[in-house]
């Protein structure tokens, strides 16, 4: 029988979990009862009461590894902490969050345990063996994956699980003591950009795709780069939403003409960009072309606003398609959500 092992860390707060540790729950909840197989959950965090109290109802056994050591990301006490709790669950199946900081230790945790590690695990299925899914080739070809080797290694996509969420009531926990080694590195703090500077937002709602036709001429024969920067952003800022864009917008700059400043190409959607998830999606000022339009396959709700009633989105592609002028209407849509602030 397998037994199963979740692995999960807490936020900057140190003490409640993150969402994709949350969506990992449900994943390895969902699989233990279909294997009908014991499930362990095994909490890294500075303090992991309040994160133990928030999975009470799960049922599961709870082990954590907690101090100071644990409050911030580090590769030798993070891995240090997870082959910790894998050998205090025997586990054969160990869940993981891709997240950056699991992501950094898991492959040499399931080497230090002598097992198998598969990234990007999107589903989990299977009642009698385990098949994980996993996409390749951009997101083209979806392939389903199962092992013999033990223990298996799944890292899991974030965005493809709900979030485990349950009334938090007194749990028992089991302290898992680690063995740390030498510590080199000393975490010092964050810095990150500022909430303007910072548009890619993978735990966004929805998100905003730029595309090049905010920076071309428009009906008066005049470009708007600067009305088309201060809308956009207007727009993120009231919607707190992550920014995309196509190739055509961020490739112009290497053309030597005008790109929106806060663009760059980790922004770009496609199949030469990325495949993020989130459950709505706005297009504006993009003819939905479908290199452009095959990195929106997660998206679950699909609108585009463009002035072409013939663009690739009209063509079956969108869910809703606005022939509108993007800048009177997103101007239109800023002014209300600003007013619904208000
Ligand atoms: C191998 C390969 C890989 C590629 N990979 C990618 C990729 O990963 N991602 C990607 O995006 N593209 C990719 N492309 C390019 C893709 O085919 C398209 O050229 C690109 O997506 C077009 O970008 P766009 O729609 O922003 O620009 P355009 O094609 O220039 O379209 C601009 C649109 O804006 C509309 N518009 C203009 N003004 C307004 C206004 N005021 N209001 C509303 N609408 C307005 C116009 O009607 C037009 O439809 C790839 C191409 C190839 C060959």
């Amino acid at each position: 029988m397998e037994t199963i092992l979740v692995l999960a860390h807490a936020d900057e707060t140190g003490s409640a979990l993150t969402r994709a540790s949350l969506e990992t729950v449900t994943a390895g909840l969902e699989l233990a009862a279909r294997l009908s197989a014991p499930l362990t959950i095994g909490i890294v965090a500075a303090d992991a009461t309040a994160a133990a109290n928030a999975l009470s109802t799960t049922g599961a056994r709870l082990l954590a590894v907690s101090g100071e050591a644990f409050a911030q990301a580090r590769y030798a006490s993070d891995a240090a902490a997870c082959e910790a709790l894998c050998r205090a669950a025997k586990a054969t199946i160990v869940l993981a969050p891709g997240t950056s900081r699991f992501t950094r230790v898991a492959a040499s945790v399931a080497h230090r345990l002598g097992g198998f590690i598969d990234t990007h695990i999107t589903a989990l299925a299977g009642t009698e063996t385990i098949e994980a899914s996993r996409w390749f080739y951009r997101q083209r070809v979806e392939a389903v994956l199962n092992r013999e080797a033990r223990p298996w290694f799944l890292l899991l996509d974030a965005g493809t699980h709900a979030a485990f969420a349950a009334e938090p009531a007194t749990a028992q926990v089991e302290q898992v003591a680690v063995q740390l080694p030498e510590i080199r590195t000393t975490v010092s703090g964050f810095r990150a950009p500022t909430e303007d500077q910072q548009t890619i937002r993978p735990d966004a709602k929805m998100l905003l795709v730029a595309g090049a036709g905010w920076t071309k001429k428009q009906p008066d024969g005049q470009i708007h780069a600067a009305e088309a920067s201060e809308l956009i952003l207007g727009f993120l800022h009231a919607t707190s939403s992550s920014l995309g864009s196509s190739k055509s917008l961020v490739d112009q700059g290497g053309e030597g003409n005008f790109v929106l400043p806060f663009l760059t190409h980790l922004n770009q959607i496609g199949q030469t960009g990325a495949t993020p998830r989130h459950a709505k999606g706005l297009s504006t000022c993009c003819h939905g072309e479908e290199p452009h339009v095959v990195g929106w396959r997660f998206i679950a709700d699909r609108r585009a606003i463009s002035l072409d009633p013939n663009c690739g989105w009209t063509r079956g592609k969108a869910d809703v398609v606005y022939i509108a002028d993007a800048f009177p209407v997103i101007a239109k849509v800023n002014a209300l959500l600003e007013a619904k602030k208000a």
